[in-house]
């Protein structure tokens, strides 16, 4: 048995498209969005059917009772139609209203009776209290979806609520009376409502779900005989569709009328009424109010009805109707009912959630991004008439954030912001790996060169050495072997050099403090006076296990390159931090800065822009091998461009605490 067998409204989840439209709608806010689905709460649902109405997607459906009514008609039980005044506003396409109740009967409906005599009789009683003298109003009771509304969402009117019957009870009252009390009786009318409004009826049909029998069983006006209603018949009654309510068809004066009974009827036009009688400012007037905007516009008509055309449908059918009465026969049908109770008992049954405080309220709004009055831009596209009344059914579990539409642009924004971020970032890495494959690529060249020069190098130190120490001070040969001697250091140095970058070196950890370290590098540097060393250091642990030469000529090719790249003069700040594992260090200057299209070729041996003789082009390529000897990274930012600010470049290294394998 599905969850809502027995619930007046529901909704086909595949065909919800979630606009949101339906909560909106809702008087009662019983719509509740669940991982973006709307569902209907049973609970507080009061049957108005105006969620049915707005559907274009025809998701909302309510309870069909077209299976029971087949099932009481071949019961072989007398089962009586009963149909409301509204019926000339739905069957305008059949001419003659006989030829309907012909085919109500062709179903196998025993009799065929019209709910207006109940009006009649239950208008009389309006009229009664309308006459009688009182300090306070009453609200009628013949909507069925008002009446629920009263009893859960405003339980204090309750009292308030005329004790009298519905029309459509009366009529049962009667037609008990008259059949017998076994007899069944079948409501047809344009209402959801009605469906759970008495157990005194047996079942309720909409009009559509009329249509639905009358197309299941093959039923049309076509060749039909055409018969009239089971009597009694009404008077005036058949107008209350149409009339500014029910109590108009009462025979008061229109003075009375006029001066005591406010009509409201629609969705938000009833609740209005309510909450003005509620604080008392109408609360010497009686309410007439309807759910619907009258009941010819009801959820259980057929969609796409014109309201004016129907009024002028059922007014048509009420003109001709009183021109042929018998009003002999409705005076004694009048009487021979007017003993019939008409009483009708309302019960408080709050169903009203208490709303949360404001700082849950508050909190709510924060995380939609609303701080204040201007962030409220109360759009309505979720459904409720405020941000506010939004967020406080977020809190009740009516409604989600994600129904907040300036919310869900904001956050699919940054979404693609953040997307835009991490695309950017895959770049980089992307640049940071080929330029990576590069530098693996020329190490193992280097590597190779380095290796081959190293032997041959060493033989020419050896042999020029042995040469100098034979040679005598004044031999003019030994100024062109000092040369020689020199120049071979500088081709020694540059081989190292090129091994270093190729990681081909051991490193010699040991455990240092690093900021001891930094302290000396600083004070040894030979920097010039326009330069400003300073040394930040906000390590939490100063040791750490690395090789201190390898450190230092890593800070010495740093300062020397920074102190380069500010020939008038500039600060270099050097900032040392540190977490568990890791030590950061982040050299910066104020210098010139690196041209973007060089900024993949500064870890290239020999790049150099400083001219030849000036650079070598292998302090970065030195600094790369030792620290990836370490296992650690180095990343460089640099802007060479004034007009984005300062100029500038900015190495910062990261390397393990501890050696790692
Ligand atoms: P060299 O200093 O011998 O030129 P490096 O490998 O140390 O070789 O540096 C390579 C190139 O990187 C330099 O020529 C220079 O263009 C650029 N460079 C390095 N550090 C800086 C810096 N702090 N500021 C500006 N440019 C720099
Ligand atoms: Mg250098």
């Amino acid at each position: 048995m599905p969850a809502h067998k027995n619930q007046l409204v529901f909704t086909i989840k595949d065909k919800c498209k979630v606009c949101y439209t339906c909560v909106r709608e809702c008087p009662v806010k019983a719509i509740k969005i669940v991982n973006g689905q709307a569902e209907v709460i049973d609970k507080r649902c009061i049957g108005c059917g105006n969620c049915v109405k707005v559907c274009i997607q025809d998701a909302k459906v309510f309870l069909n009772a077209t299976e029971q009514v087949y099932e009481l008609l071949q019961s072989g039980q007398k089962v009586i139609a009963i149909i409301a005044p509204s019926f000339p506003a739905e069957f305008d396409d059949i001419k003659d209203y006989k030829v309907l109740v012909s085919m109500v009967r062709a179903l196998g409906f025993d009799h065929v009776s019209e709910v207006s005599f109940g009006a009649d009789l239950v208008a009389q009683k309006y009229a009664k209290i309308l006459t009688t003298p009182s300090a306070e109003g009453f609200i009628s009771s013949d909507c069925p979806a008002i009446t629920l509304y009263i009893e859960h969402y405003s339980p204090e009117l309750v009292p308030y609520l005329a004790p009298i019957a519905s029309p459509m009870v009366a009529m049962t009252r009667v037609l008990h009376k008259k059949y017998g009390y076994d007899a069944k009786v079948v409501f047809i009318g344009p209402c959801i409502a009605k469906k759970a409004e008495s157990a005194e009826v047996d079942e309720v049909l909409t009009f559509r779900e009329l249509r639905e029998m009358f197309a299941k069983s093959n039923i049309s006006a076509d060749n039909m005989e055409p018969t009239d209603f089971d009597p009694p018949h009404s008077g005036k009654g058949a107008i209350f569709a149409i009339s500014r309510g029910l109590l108009q068809t009462t025979n008061v004066s229109e003075n009375i009328y006029e001066g005591n009974v406010i009509v409201a009827d629609g969705r938000v036009d009833f609740r209005e009424a309510i909450k003005e009688f509620e604080n008392g400012t109408i609360r010497s007037n009686n309410l007439e109010l309807l759910c619907c905007e009258g009941c010819i516009m009801g959820p259980g008509t057929s969609p796409l009805g014109k309201r004016y055309g129907r009024r002028l449908s059922v007014s048509n059918y009420v003109k001709e109707k009183l021109k042929s009465i018998d009003y002999d026969q409705w005076h004694k049908d009048m009487e021979e009912y007017k003993d019939i109770d008409l009483t009708q008992y309302f019960a408080s049954n709050d169903r009203r959630i208490p709303d949360p405080n404001w700082d849950e309220i508050n909190d709510v709004l924060h995380k939609l991004g609303k701080f204040n009055e201007k962030d409220h831009l109360n759009c309505g596209a979720c459904g409720y008439d405020s941000c506010n009344e939004h967020a406080i059914a977020i809190i009740k579990g009516l409604a989600e954030e994600e129904m907040c539409l300036p919310y869900s642009i904001e956050k699919l924004h940054k979404y693609i912001k953040d997307l835009a971020v991490s695309n950017e970032k895959l770049a980089s890495a992307q640049l940071a790996l080929k330029q990576s494959e590069k530098l693996a690529h020329m190490g193992q060249l280097s590597a190779g060169i380095a290796h081959e020069l190293n032997n041959p190098l060493g033989i020419i130190t050896m042999y020029s050495n042995i040469l100098k120490d034979e040679c005598k001070t004044d031999d003019p040969m030994l100024q062109d072997l000092e040369l020689i001697v020199e120049q071979t250091d500088r081709c020694k140095k540059i081989v190292s050099g090129l091994l270093n970058f190729a990681r081909k070196n051991q490193l010699n950890y040991a455990e240092i403090d690093i900021q001891k370290l930094f302290e000396r590098s600083v004070q040894s540097v030979i920097c010039p006076n326009n330069v400003n060393i300073n040394l930040n250091s906000h390590l939490m642990n100063k040791m750490a296990m690395l090789d201190s030469d390898q450190l230092i000529q890593v800070v010495t090719n740093l300062f020397k390159n920074a102190i380069e790249a500010m020939p008038s003069g500039g600060d270099l700040n050097v900032d040392l931090k540190d977490s568990e594992d890791e030590i950061i260090i982040t050299i910066s200057d104020t210098g010139s800065g690196i041209a973007a299209e060089n900024m993949e070729k500064i870890f290239t041996p020999f790049f150099t822009t400083k001219g030849i003789g000036k650079g070598t082009g292998l302090g970065l390529p030195i600094i790369y091998g030792i620290i990836k000897m370490h296992k650690g990274k180095v990343d460089v930012t640099s802007n060479n461009l004034p007009d984005k600010g300062q100029t500038g470049t900015t190495f910062k290294i990261t390397l393990p605490r501890y050696k790692t394998e």
